[in-house]
């Protein structure tokens, strides 16, 4: 115990915990990002269409009625305070993160108060990430946000959406009709009873071309699954 201790303020000494977005000080290092700049997080208030990303106030569709399901971001891209800290949660395997963003979803989804979010018919899917992807980063990032969000309103998790097609990741591919190729026969569903005639709360990190969701929806609605939302902390 006092060793650990020793261990950490020496550790604090040389490696002093700082804001991930201003490099301020932190007081409390277990907090990776300091009030002054989690404040001014631009929290979204509405659905999106995922097609041509209009609002969707009252929760409700306006434009492109065959979209297979509605996107639900959190806050946007440009926001540099959010795109930290899912850069560091991603690519710099920030596990602990998880919690911070995870608040981010849970303050978004209780202000749009969703009807699905508040029946417990509803399942939350993390997208998948191909397990070998899982162990070079040590964890999925959308299951460790699916699980916080599933917990905190009580609703079902269900992880058996799986990723067979290792594929590039999309980030690397900047031309849309190669992303979606790229995402083309990339799921499969094992134990669809789960989901069968149930709402889904599909949720990743980021929202970018929308071709890993489409994918995803997809194949959930061919298992039988009623609504879908996609529900992401930022989209591009
Ligand atoms: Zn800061
Ligand atoms: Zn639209």
């Amino acid at each position: 115990m006092f060793l650990t201790k020793a261990k950490d303020i020496i550790l604090d000494i040389l490696f002093p915990p700082l804001c991930l977005n201003c490099q301020k000080h932190l007081q409390n290092k277990n907090k990776f990002i300091c009030d002054n700049c989690l404040i001014t997080v631009k929290f979204n208030n509405t659905l999106f269409c995922p097609i041509c990303r209009a609002r969707l106030a009252d929760n409700k569709r306006i434009c492109h009625y065959d979209s297979q399901y509605l996107l639900a971001a959190a806050g946007n891209y440009d926001d540099l305070v959010l795109q930290n800290l899912i850069h560091y949660f991603k690519y710099k395997s920030f596990k602990n993160l998880a919690p911070i963003l995870g608040e981010i979803l849970i303050k978004y989804l209780s202000n749009l108060s969703l009807s699905m979010v508040k029946s417990q018919k509803s399942v939350v899917v993390p997208v998948p990430l191909h397990p070998r992807r899982e162990r070079q980063r040590g964890f999925n990032q959308a299951k460790l946000i699916a699980e916080i969000v599933a917990k905190t309103f009580a609703l079902e998790l269900f992880v058996n959406m799986k990723r067979i097609k290792n594929n590039k990741p999309q980030a690397k591919l900047k031309d849309s009709e190669m992303r979606i190729k790229n995402m083309a026969g990339c799921f499969k569903i094992e134990n669809p009873e789960q989901i069968r005639d149930k709402n889904i709360l599909l949720v990743d990190d980021v929202f970018t071309s929308g071709a890993t969701m489409n994918e995803a929806v997809k194949i959930l609605k061919a298992n039988g699954a009623k609504r879908i939302i996609a529900l992401v902390i930022a989209k591009a």
